[in-house]
């Protein structure tokens, strides 16, 4: 199988089988997915040294957790679930489900364990490297000599012993030396364009989990664009360092208006999977990575700029029709121990000349706020972008081109809903204070304050 950034996830899913785990972008690309179609259990519990994100495409299952706040989730078309790293996790399926893994490009360290149905602990575990070591061929030789070896499969506290693992449902030699073919093509091609994706084995075996602390979580998509007020919402809360981010994107150009054009740019790349689509150039399941620096919305055409003389901002484009909806999911993934920048810039519809460009450090928030709590702060991506779209609609001079003299129109803020996002966190961060000054407790600790303050003068005066 060739690796490309843009996909049919289902076409591709007819040759996946159980647990194939298939990487389907391109090497480099951060985060990772790998696609499986899964009709059996998973023989065991893998347990990944960073955080990944499963979501589920089709069908239902069960994900059990291991040493985790959690002991399961049932899952639906739509399920994401948040797989903290170094959280041993199994999937269940209860109908034939295709199963899409986001995961760090380079996954450091990774295992398998097996843990006793009848006591829960740990029977045995098998680590590798992922740098010397390919998950499959890892399954393959952990299953095998799993197998083969009765103490790998015996509780040392109750003497039970597991059975032995039917390994007839996975094709992980035939996986391997796919994925390895591949490989080998991915690093020609990079090589040829001056880039390397070699990664160093590692001298230990000591799981090093990213800094953040987390438990697993579910999101249901559908659920979850409903509510969502603007786009590039985050499923989850988890923004920090090494953390993969899928955020929401529901495209209804029939009511919310038109989408603007404007122009991105990213140090992180951007993993965009539709999960549905009608009378729209996207189609369910498909995949696409765009580059780090690119258009964002529909640029207009002259014809549509000449057409849209009252500057209503009224303009096809992208292939898309009147009754297009569609939804999709856009996901990065943190930066560990690297500055993590981006920026958003306009350009004059007329001529292309850069308008105005706003860079931004991607943790900050773009005004003074009451916090420093990422879960509060939210994703601070929005709110700039927001910032800087409401000072170019309040300022002409910063939409007039210096090229060509054209006055552009206001960019369609409706359409993407940040400057709520914006608003909603300078008000949720607010409340949350007026909530916690209220609360008993801090009455309490305040009269304290109060009385201490009070003693320290009395003694004060009594010492005059
Ligand atoms: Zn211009």
């Amino acid at each position: 199988m060739r690796r490309k950034n843009r996909a049919d996830l289902f076409a591709e899913a007819v040759a996946r089988r159980n647990f194939d785990e298939m990487p389907i972008l391109e090497l480099g690309i951060d985060p990772q997915l790998h696609l499986s179609r899964n009709d059996v259990a998973q023989p065991f519990f893998l347990i990944c040294e960073h955080d990944c994100v499963i979501a589920q495409m089709s069908g239902t299952a069960r994900i059990e957790f291991r040493a985790a706040s959690v002991n399961y989730f049932d899952l639906v078309l739509g399920d994401f679930v948040y797989v903290p790293g170094g959280t041993p996790h199994r999937l269940v399926p209860s109908s034939t489900s295709v199963h899409l893994r986001y995961k760090a490009d380079d996954p450091g360290l990774e295992a398998v364990a097996w843990f006793s149905p009848a006591t829960g602990r740990e029977i045995s575990r098998v680590v590798w490297d992922c740098a010397t070591e390919l998950p499959q061929e890892a399954y393959l030789r952990a299953c095998t000599s799993f197998n083969a070896t009765p103490s790998l499969r015996t509780c040392r506290a109750s003497g039970e012993v597991l059975p032995p693992i039917d390994l007839t449902p996975f094709n992980w030699q035939a996986v391997a030396q796919e994925i390895r073919a591949a490989e080998v093509s991915e690093r020609e091609r990079a090589a040829r364009r001056g880039l390397s994706f070699e990664v160093k084995p590692r001298d230990d075996r000591t799981f090093c989990p990213p800094p953040t602390h987390t438990e697993p979580l579910r999101t249901n998509v559908y659920d979850f664009v409903r509510s969502a007020t603007t786009q590039l919402n985050p499923l989850f809360p988890y923004l920090g360092p090494g953390c993969i981010v899928p955020c929401s994107a529901m495209h209804d150009p029939d009511f919310r208006g038109a989408m603007g054009y404007f122009l991105h740019e990213n140090t992180q790349q951007e993993v965009n999977v539709c999960f549905g689509a009608r009378s729209s150039f996207r189609a369910p399941g498909q995949v696409f990575v765009g580059p780090l620096h690119h258009g964002v919305g529909n640029k207009p055409s002259p014809d549509d700029i000449d057409l849209d003389k009252h500057g209503v901002g009224e303009r096809p484009g992208n292939g898309d029709r009147a009754d297009m909806i569609a939804i999709a999911v856009i996901t990065q993934r943190q930066a560990i121990d690297t500055p993590q920048r981006e920026a958003v810039s306009i350009v004059c519809e007329k001529c292309d000349t850069q308008l105005h460009r706003h860079p931004y450090d991607a943790h900050a928030f773009p005004d003074a706020i009451e916090t420093d709590d990422p879960v509060l702060l939210g994703l601070p991506t929005i709110s700039q972008d927001a910032w800087m779209f409401e000072q170019v609609n309040r300022d002409p001079s910063m939409r007039t081109c210096k090229s060509c003299g054209h006055v552009n129109p206001k960019f369609p803020m409706q359409y993407w809903g940040w400057a709520d996002y914006r608003r909603r966190t300078h008000v949720a961060v607010q409340a949350r204070k007026t909530m916690a000054d209220a609360a008993p407790s801090s009455s309490v600790s305040r009269s304290r304050e109060k009385m201490t303050l009070a003693q320290q003068g009395s003694d004060e005066g009594s010492r005059q």
